[in-house]
């Protein structure tokens, strides 16, 4: 039984808490490290993956963590047990094998797959497909019953570009710019995008630097084997002239006002809208979303063929709900008050 609400998502039946920590969970799985993925139960026992939970250290989550690998289906009552938890099966826990699957979001985002005697459940998290570029990828399930799947961009308006094509324009971008001897400022949050953008700049030689928020993640990056070249945390003093990375917050916060001629490019899924924010300040717009576009959203209902579809985070679910129905589709919006972190730069 899926429960949902401001603890984010709850299978009862496991204890099992999906993204938040539910006060009755006993273990909660946290698909990704951004901040309100994140148990708010800091002593809650957390699932996830490896470069999940070394976010989340970096992030000072300092509660108990089992790691678990892709791809490898785990009992619950292992898991329970890994925790001191009375066992599956007993206290009305029911037994469960667990798998997590990368989601293409961000470093370490997780998809998990929940087998029973009740049918296959799998619940994405973020998602992007095809993955984005700083990830492990995207994988599938070959069976799934139930669905719960994010919507951010539950609209046909959103069809994302070939993220190589995206990456030749950002580089040109960056190069004009210093070419005309001007500083290019990427717009992008700090976990995950920041890096995904220096990933993608990185046939670029020359130096980057990025907002200090984003700076500890970054070794991270290099650590899972995903090059970000010549990082440096934002300095001030000698930001002109560099590459710089930052999130869209910085527009308000003083960061290179010293430079004397920047040029700023926003670098989310909602540039497709035009720069709706901002307007004034931005010179380029670079639709490069962590989250699938309507039409991949689409494809993976068809693909997976679930029995029910629970959709999350998305601003227009009756729409999402509509399209998908008339694909044969039975699926319905499961609310959440999660804020995701990235909101504002998608
Ligand atoms: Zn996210």
């Amino acid at each position: 039984m899926i429960s949902s609400g401001g603890h984010g998502i709850f299978l009862q039946d496991f204890g099992l808490s999906l993204d938040n920590s539910h006060p009755k969970a006993d273990v909660v799985f946290v698909s990704h490290a951004h901040a309100d993925h994140l148990p708010r139960n800091r002593s809650c026992a957390a699932i996830c993956s490896a470069p999940t939970l070394a976010f989340m250290r970096k992030r000072g989550y300092k509660g108990e963590a089992l790691v678990l690998e892709w791809d490898t289906p785990t009992s619950l009552t292992s898991i329970r047990q890994h925790f001191g938890l009375s066992p599956s099966g007993v206290h009305s826990h029911s037994e469960a094998t667990i798998t997590l699957y990368p989601a293409g979001h961000i470093l370490g985002s997780a998809m998990i797959y929940v087998e029973s005697e009740d049918g296959a459940l799998l619940y994405t998290g973020d998602v992007k497909t095809p993955a984005s570029p700083a990830t492990e990828g995207v994988q599938w399930p070959n069976h799934v019953d139930e669905l719960i799947i994010e919507a951010t961009f539950g609209l046909p308006i959103y069809k994302w570009k070939d993220t190589h094509n995206i990456q030749q324009e950002m580089l040109t971008f960056a190069q004009e710019t210093l070419d005309a001897g001007e500083t290019p400022l990427f717009l992008g949050y700090n976990l995950g995008k920041a890096q995904e953008i220096l990933h993608l700049l990185q046939p670029l030689k020359h130096r980057k630097m990025i907002h200090g928020g984003g700076y500890p993640y970054c070794e991270i990056y290099e650590n899972a084997g995903f090059t970000l070249g010549e990082v440096e945390p934002y300095d001030r003093a000698t930001c002109e002239g560099a590459i710089l990375v930052g999130p869209a917050s910085v527009l308000s916060s003083g960061f290179a006002s010293n430079v004397q001629r920047l040029r700023i490019a926003q670098c989310s899924g909602w540039a497709a809208l035009g720069s709706r924010r901002a307007q004034n300040q931005l010179d380029r717009g670079f639709v490069l979303s962590d989250h699938l576009d309507f039409f991949a959203l689409l494809e993976v209902c068809d693909m997976l063929k679930p029995r029910k579809i629970h959709i999350t985070h998305s601003p227009t679910p009756d729409v999402v709900a509509h399209f998908l129905e008339e694909r044969g589709h039975q699926a319905q919006f499961l609310e959440l008050s999660m804020q995701e972190e990235e909101a504002l730069d998608g």
